[in-house]
């Protein structure tokens, strides 16, 4: 990933985190410094029931998707954004110009959804 471009993505990782999480940390007259701790102990196993409570408002599906902006937004911070978590290779842009928040490339994600789709039937 071109440095020059990551500001974009962040920017827009930044503004699906705030239309996901906007409505609630209104809801909880928190300031914007204790939201952020909020969600950063979003993928702590002992404080997401805790948290889940205090985002009533979000469904599974939100749920999910601010958790992976928020690690796509780890991801900038370590200088790791746009590479594939499988196969270490560069996400295209244009997939990212969709799914901003996207862990894996296209080969590798069809590749996990096989794996699931294996792994289901067998169970
Ligand atoms: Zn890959």
């Amino acid at each position: 990933m071109d440095a020059n471009k990551v500001p974009k993505f962040q920017a827009k990782l930044e503004e699906i985190r705030a239309s996901l999480v906007g409505d609630v940390a209104r809801n909880l007259k928190t300031n914007k410094e204790e939201f952020s701790d909020i969600v950063a102990d979003i993928n702590d196993d002992a404080t997401r029931t805790y948290n889940r409570q205090l985002m009533l408002n979000l469904g599974e599906q939100d749920w999910e998707k601010l958790k992976q902006v928020e690690e796509a937004l780890g991801a900038i911070k370590k200088g790791v954004y746009g590479i594939c978590q499988k196969c270490e290779k560069s996400i295209p842009e244009a997939r990212l110009n969709i799914v901003p928040f996207a862990k894996y490339c296209v080969e590798c994600l069809s590749e996990i959804e096989k794996e699931k789709l294996i792994q289901s039937q067998l169970q």
